[in-house]
C-alpha cells in the first residue's frame, strides 16, 4: 500500500531524493517536499510528472514543523535540509508519532564537531514512543555502512582493516567549488583528521597523511588524503573486531592550494566578525560567493568511485575485499537534474526510506544503517541507480 512521504530541503539531495521517489508510486504514493525557500521546491515539483506537494518550512522551529507534520500527516519524514536541523526534526518527529531518516549527524552551528551521541541518545525516547529513526542514508555514511555489513554477513569471519574511499573524479570546470553545501564541506576538511586503531582514536593535522590509490572504472591512481567521517563511529562500535578504521578523500593540489589560502586569510572561520557594523560569518559570506553546488549538474565531467577495502579473516586464511560503485555525473545530471554527489546521496535515502516503509527493516529506537540485514539494500542499490561490483583477494 502506498504511504506518504514529508522530505525537507530543497538542496542538490532533496532534488535527487524527490525525484527517485517519485519514479517510485507505488512505496511513495504522496509526496510533500518543503523548505526554508518554498521557490526551490516549486522548481523541483515542475521538473517531475507527477504531483509534488510544496510547502515553506524552518524546519529550526520544532514548533512550525509540528505543525507541518500534523497538517500533511506522513508516514516518514526524510531530512535532507542541514546537520543542524537534525534535533530539532527529531522533537517533532518525537512529538507527532512520526518516523524519521536523514543522510548526516547533527552537528551544532557554532562548532565544527560531529557525533552521533546526541543523536543516539534519543535511543530511548524514539523506542517508548514506538516508532524508528534511521541515521546516516546517504552514501557515506550510508551505503558504506551497508557495504561493511554486507562483507560481514558474506565475506568475513572477523574483519580487521577498514579504509572507506571516496574518489570524486568529477571536473566542474570552475577553479574552485564544493560540490555540496560549502559550509558543510569545508567545516568537515579543515578539521582535525582522525582514525581508529587498536580501540582509540588517534588524532593528526588536517591533510596530513595520504597516500595513492589506484581507482577502477578507467579512474586510475589518484592521491587520497585521510579525514575523519562519521561512519566511522558507528562502524567501530556494531564491528568490535576492526583494529584499524580509517576514511580518505581524494582531493587535487589545486582544491588543496585554494583552500589552504582561504584558511590562511580566515574565511573559513566559523565564529562571528564585525563588517560594516553588523557580524558576519566569514565561511558563511564565503558560500554566499561560492558556485552554487546545484548550479554544478550541468558542468561536471566524470565519475565518483566510493568503496569499501576491507582486510580480515575467512575460514582461517587471510581475505581482502573491495566493494565500490562508480557514478557517472553526466549520467546522472541527465536522469535528475543534479550532478553524482548528490545523486550518490540521494539513491540511498530514497532506498532507505523504501527499506522503513516495506517493513524489511523495522526496530523501534534510532538506528545505524549497519544495524540491518544489508541484502534487501544492496540489491535495491542495483536497480535503482547505484550499482555495486566487488574484488576478492
Ligand atoms: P544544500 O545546501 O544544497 O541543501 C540544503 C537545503 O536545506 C536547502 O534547500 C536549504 O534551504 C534547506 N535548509 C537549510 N536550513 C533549513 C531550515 N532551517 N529549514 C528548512 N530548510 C532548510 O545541501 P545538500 O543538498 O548538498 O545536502 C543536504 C544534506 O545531505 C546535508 O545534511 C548534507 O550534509 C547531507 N549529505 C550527505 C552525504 C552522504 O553521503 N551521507 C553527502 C552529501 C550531503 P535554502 O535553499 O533556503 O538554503
Amino acid at each position: 500500500m502506498g504511504k506518504k512521504v514529508l522530505i525537507i530541503g530543497a538542496g542538490g539531495v532533496g532534488q535527487v531524493v524527490t525525484h527517485k521517489c517519485a519514479q517510485v508510486p507505488e512505496i511513495f504514493e504522496e509526496i510533500l517536499l518543503a523548505s526554508r525557500t518554498e521557490s526551490k521546491c516549486d522548481k523541483i515539483a515542475k521538473q517531475i510528472s507527477r504531483k509534488i506537494k510544496t510547502a515553506q518550512i524552518d524546519a529550526d522551529n520544532i514548533r512550525e514543523t509540528v505543525e507541518l507534520i500534523k497538517s500533511y500527516k506522513p508516514d516518514l519524514l526524510i531530512n535532507v535540509a542541514l546537520p543542524y536541523q537534525d534535533l530539532s526534526v527529531m522533537e517533532a518527529c518525537l512529538e507527532t508519532g512520526v518516523e524519521y531518516l536523514d543522510t548526516a549527524n547533527y552537528e551544532p552551528k557554532n562548532e565544527a564537531k560531529f557525533c552521533y551521541k546526541w543523536q543516539w541518545d534519543y535511543h530511548e525516547r524514539f523506542k517508548e514512543k514506538g516508532i524508528m529513526a534511521l541515521l546516516g542514508s546517504g552514501f557515506d555514511p550510508g551505503v558504506t555502512n551497508v557495504y561493511t555489513a554486507y562483507a560481514a554477513k558474506h565475506h568475513f569471519d572477523e574483519m580487521h582493516e577498514l579504509d572507506i574511499i571516496d574518489c570524486n573524479a568529477g571536473d566542474h570546470g570552475y577553479p574552485f567549488a564544493t560540490n555540496f553545501n560549502p559550509e558543510i564541506n569545508i567545516r568537515e576538511v579543515t578539521q582535525r583528521g582522525k582514525y581508529w586503531e587498536n580501540g582509540d582514536w588517534i588524532e593528526v593535522d588536517p591533510m596530513s597523511v595520504n597516500r595513492t590509490y589506484d581507482f577502477p572504472g578507467g579512474i586510475g591512481e589518484k592521491k587520497i588524503y585521510l579525514l575523519y567521517h562519521e561512519e566511522l563511529e558507528s562502524l567501530v562500535r556494531f564491528f568490535p573486531s576492526i583494529r584499524k578504521g580509517r576514511f580518505w578523500m581524494t582531493f587535487s593540489d589545486n582544491y588543496l592550494k585554494h583552500l589552504e589560502v582561504l584558511e590562511n586569510v580566515g574565511m573559513t572561520r566559523i565564529d562571528p566578525v564585525m563588517y560594516n557594523g553588523r557580524e558576519i560569518i566569514p565561511l558563511q559570506f564565503l558560500k554566499a560567493v561560492l558556485p552554487d553546488p546545484s548550479s554544478l549538474g550541468e558542468r561536471t565531467k566524470g565519475k565518483t568511485c566510493i568503496g569499501c577495502h576491507i582486510k580480515g579473516v575467512k575460514d582461517g586464511k587471510e581475505k581482502e575485499y573491495y566493494v565500490y560503485n562508480i557514478c557517472d555525473h553526466e549520467e546522472a545530471y541527465r536522469e535528475v537534474g543534479s550532478q553524482a554527489v548528490s545523486y550518490t546521496t540521494g539513491v540511498p535515502a530514497m532506498i532507505g526510506a523504501m527499506m522503513m516503509l516495506t517493513g524489511k527493516w523495522r526496530g523501534k529506537g534510532v538506528f545505524n544503517m549497519e544495524q540491518f540485514d544489508p541484502d534487501p539494500f544492496m540489491e535495491k542499490l542495483n536497480i535503482y541507480g547505484l550499482p555495486w561490483k566487488e574484488k576478492i583477494w
